[in-house]
């Protein structure tokens, strides 16, 4: 499939949210404070804010045609937001959780991704299901009804995934065989040819999906935009596919700090604006811990070195004295990491790499490997690899 659409020229971007509020249905209720977000919005001023339209749990936070709505959701969150944020100039993408869906998962058991054993996929601890199954077109009508109702610039895909080792519904058995002329078994993978083929099906499926998923889309409303997780990653090595992507989306999270670098690296060679996803967290989605203004702004930098911007996730809390809205601290670290993106995007010349010595250059840099023994075990960020070499990963006052 090949697209084209009227916003790829767009510059690269700042600073970007994801509204990363996975909410289940069966709790109490919650809402966001659509005033307290929006001010926090004026004050981070990204350039972009995926909002959560389905999430984790398979329930959808809009007016959903389907009929899955979160129970527990007292709004509906893109008749609230996307007009608002669209009006500030920021473009909204629909945040949508292909696979994992606990509410489909229960009534539709036979979706399900299935794993070599014959066991049910779970992942993450959600129920995920199979994107060659009839969840498929669950799931494009609800892409389309989306498109339908709401001014969103389009979507933004997580969890597009086939399990690691799968998968072996029947679904996926009967189109492997069609396609191949021989039999899917868990035994497979003790055949390298046939394995071989057995990956090749499972990287069309992906591209199948989401293929078709954009084509629906885009029959609706012409013009929409569209990214995914890992669309660019070199792990995943899915090119053909991702090319069709607007944007490039590899997460980022400390401290791996060196992986962000190397994937920073390989996706300003792609020739697309690229993002790294970081949370607003230390560690993993979800974690307590929040990040510290240094360690933002660090990872940023990586990205901003060779191009490309951050999408920070943040969660505002469902309950308590903070109820429906984000913590302070973390909205003040964001709007000073984008504050600082924007200031480089904006000086003469527009968007362009930052060599990494220029980022260095407050650092007092060891001379010699003895030397360079001894600063990486005082300083806080001794995971980066000294090589030698004037340009390599270190990166801590990228800003000054
Ligand atoms: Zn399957």
């Amino acid at each position: 499939m090949t697209r084209t659409t009227s916003r790829r020229s767009r510059p690269q971007p700042a600073g970007r949210l994801l509204l990363d509020w996975h909410v289940p249905d069966f709790g109490e209720p919650v809402r966001i404070d659509a005033a307290a977000y929006l001010a926090a919005v004026d004050r981070m001023k990204p350039d972009a804010v995926y909002l959560m339209a389905k999430s984790a749990f398979g329930c959808t936070y809009y007016d959903d045609a389907l009929g899955r709505r979160n129970a527990a959701l007292e709004q509906d969150l893109l008749a609230d937001l996307v007009a608002p944020l669209r009006e500030r100039g920021i473009e909204v993408l629909a945040y949508f959780n292909v696979t994992l869906n606990d509410v489909i998962g229960a009534e539709h058991p036979e979706w399900h991704q299935v794993s070599p054993d014959g066991r049910p996929v779970i992942a993450f601890t959600y129920r995920q299901m199979c994107m060659n199954s009839d969840y498929r077109e669950q799931v494009f009508r609800m892409l389309e009804d989306i498109a339908r109702k709401y001014a969103v610039d389009g979507f933004w895909f997580d969890l597009a995934y086939m399990h690691s080792f799968g998968c072996f519904c029947a679904a996926c058995r009967r189109e492997f065989e069609r396609e191949h002329g021989f039999a899917l078994t868990p035994e497979i993978g003790a055949d390298p040819a046939r394995n071989a083929r057995f990956h090749a099906f499972r990287r069309a499926t992906r591209a199948r999906f989401l293929g078709d998923a954009m084509r629906r889309v885009s029959a609706v409303r012409p013009g929409m935009r569209f990214g995914w997780n890992h669309a660019g990653d070199l792990l995943f090595s899915e090119g053909e596919l991702d090319a069709q992507a607007d944007l490039s989306s590899i997460e980022f999270h400390p401290p791996f700090f060196l992986r962000g670098g190397i994937a920073a690296r390989h996706l300003r060679t792609l020739g697309r604006p690229f993002e790294l996803m970081l949370p607003e967290t230390l560690g993993g989605w979800g974690d307590w811990t929040v990040m510290t203004p240094e360690t933002m702004r660090t990872m940023a930098g990586i990205a901003a070195a060779h191009g490309g911007s951050v999408n920070v996730g943040h969660v505002p809390y469902p309950s308590g004295d903070l109820a429906g809205m984000m913590a302070s601290p973390v909205v003040e670290t964001i709007s000073e990491t984008f504050r600082l993106l924007g200031e480089r995007r904006s000086r003469p010349g527009g968007p362009r790499r930052l060599p990494m010595d220029s980022i260095n250059a407050p650092i007092s840099k060891p001379a010699s490997r003895a030397a360079w023994s001894s600063w990486r075990r005082t300083t806080s960020i001794s995971t980066f690899s000294p090589s030698g070499n004037s340009t390599d990963w270190t990166a801590t006052n990228c800003w000054s």
